[in-house]
């Protein structure tokens, strides 16, 4: 998929708690290429990546987390466990050089899938501003 894609993806997605994709990939009624798993988060190759490395990392729960901005105090532990997850995850890619986190949020933040995701992406240059 190219950016413009993306950005269509996005722009006509409306924002909701209703089931995602990501809860497929989670009970594995979808196929997903997973590179880590413990038992709140979930780590799988992006199926349309945007970098040499493009991996998403997910809470199992969502527990209302749909987005970073309706994040509240009891999400806490696992938004730094996801960013934690993130770490590790580079480590075991070898992005030792560095690397890009990203969240997306709503519309303008390009995001399409409900289910609040950290996107890491490694393994060429990064350019800054982003896009
Ligand atoms: O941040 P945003 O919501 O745009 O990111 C969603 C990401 O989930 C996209 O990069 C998309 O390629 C990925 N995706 C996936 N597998 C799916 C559906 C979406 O890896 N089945």
């Amino acid at each position: 998929a190219t950016s413009s894609d993306e950005k269509a993806a996005a722009l006509s997605t409306t924002p909701s708690d209703s089931p995602t994709i990501f809860d497929k990939i989670i009970s594995k009624e979808i196929p997903s290429n997973i590179v880590y798993e413990d038992e709140k988060a979930l780590a799988f190759r992006d199926i349309s990546p945007q970098a040499p490395t493009h991996i998403i990392i997910i809470p199992k729960v969502k527990d209302g987390l749909t987005r970073l901005s309706n994040a509240e105090e009891r999400h806490v532990e696992i938004l730094g466990h996801l960013l934690y997850v993130a770490k590790l995850v580079a480590k075991q890619e070898g992005l030792d050089d560095g690397f890009r986190i990203v969240i997306n949020d709503g519309p303008l933040g390009c995001q399409s899938v409900y289910h609040l995701h950290v996107h890491i992406l490694g393994g060429r240059q990064m350019n800054w501003p982003p896009g």
